[in-house]
């Protein structure tokens, strides 16, 4: 199996190449706005949008012109990939499937800067220096080695910081999983992660614990005359806190799929429940949704859990060690009984607890449904391979055996 990892790394670019690379991120914002305008009126107008080879074709010209000649400054390669990512943005925005249907945006300086250099040939490494294109060799601190085929680098700032990811693919030979149990787990919001097997992980609620400091540098942000030298020290200061959250949170998310992916061969979870709770209470027009604030609160806590970041993660970190990633209608997992499988709304009491109207077994509510999961995890496996589908127990599986086959 070939499997895609990335390897980021803090770079040390000189003041010359620091400000190259600020303008090239400027002028890939440049063209990426310039393309969604044209686009978003287009739009507008009921016209077809312009994709990647008209607007590659564009481009062309705008280099050209004199009006649009600085644009020749940056890598050719890096401000296609630019285009290409566009075209991505407006296919995802379009794809029924996708779990968030949202238009690309314009960007804004100093959010997101990045440029990539999508081509391995435009990229060298040697001990602890990169050499990109246009901008030469520029020091990184190598806190890892890099293992496998270089495909691209990314060169992103953030905080102020620059920094290389450095995609590369490696060949893993398919093994076995050394687990063999299997494990039902419940995404929410004050239980980060609840198992089948009784345990559970609260969440780290990064933005909460900095939302004071937060905002008292917010405070202090709207007191300074903008663009001056204060404000602009303020303003840094607020990136580091939000990276400091970004970072918080990619830590525990990660532990933690590693952790249940290297223990369990199958996991099981729910698909698309972050669409399902956040249009739950909306409502219509005419039948408007009770606590839309309350719920739009809740929204904005689960979008800070990051569901979907933590499932893509279990997935491939599953893949890689030869286990097994199922996702299963989520419909009725909590009101569902667990132990003798009535369904029933007033199963569940509260947040808290599940107690069965029909057999009275008593659990934390969080718990019982992901034993439902997993038991709709080896429902689905079960239809899925021929030979499983008389067992329907809620034994351990040996998926190990399954993938081999
Ligand atoms: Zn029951």
């Amino acid at each position: 199996m070939i499997v895609r990892k990335a390897f980021k790394f803090r770079l040390k670019p000189s003041s010359e190449q620091s400000q190259k690379m600020h303008l090239y991120c400027g002028h890939g914002r440049f063209l990426w706005n310039k393309v969604l305008s044209m686009n978003l009126e287009r739009l507008e107008n009921k016209h077809k949008l312009i994709w990647y080879f008209e607007a590659d074709y564009f481009s062309k010209l705008w280099k050209k012109s004199e009006e649009y000649g600085f644009l020749k400054e940056a890598p050719a390669q890096c401000l296609q990939q630019k285009l290409k990512d566009l075209d991505k943005a407006f296919k995802d925005a379009f794809d029924k499937k996708h779990p968030l249907k949202r238009m690309p945006k314009f960007k804004r300086r100093g959010l997101n800067d990045s440029f990539r250099f999508p081509e391995p040939k435009h990229i060298e490494i040697k001990n602890r220096r990169i050499k990109l294109a246009k901008l030469g060799w520029i020091g990184f601190h190598k806190s890892q080695s890099i293992e496998g085929t270089i495909k691209n680098a990314t060169v992103t700032r953030c905080a102020g910081k620059w920094s290389v990811s450095i995609q590369v693919e490696q060949e893993l030979s398919q093994q076995a999983h050394p687990a063999d149990g299997a494990i039902g787990i419940d995404l929410g919001v004050k239980k980060f992660v609840a198992c089948s097997d009784g345990s559970y992980f609260d969440s780290v609620n990064p933005f909460k614990k900095l939302q004071i400091k937060l905002a008292k540098a917010q405070k202090r942000l709207a007191k300074k005359k903008k663009f001056s030298e204060n404000w602009k020290k303020k303003r840094r200061k607020i990136q580091r806190i939000h990276s400091k959250i970004c970072n918080i949170r990619r830590d525990f998310q990660h532990k933690l799929s590693t952790h249940l992916s290297k223990n369990h061969a199958m996991i099981a979870v729910e698909a698309l429940k972050i669409k399902n709770i956040s249009q739950s209470n909306r409502g219509t027009t005419e039948n408007p949704g009770k606590n839309v604030r309350a719920k739009s609160g809740l929204n904005r806590s689960i979008l800070d859990q990051g569901w979907s970041e933590f499932k893509r993660q279990l997935k491939y970190k599953l893949e890689w060690v030869g286990g097994v990633y199922i996702e299963v209608n989520p419909s009725q997992t909590s009101q569902k009984c667990s132990s003798c499988s009535n369904i029933d709304k007033e199963n569940r009491k509260n947040q808290e607890k599940f107690c069965c109207m029909s057999c009275g077994h008593e659990e934390n509510a969080d718990i019982n449904a992901a034993k439902n999961i997993l038991a709709a995890g080896h429902a689905v496996l079960a239809c899925e391979e021929g030979a499983l589908a008389t067992s329907k127990k809620q034994e351990p599986l040996n998926v190990g055996d399954l993938v081999s086959v």
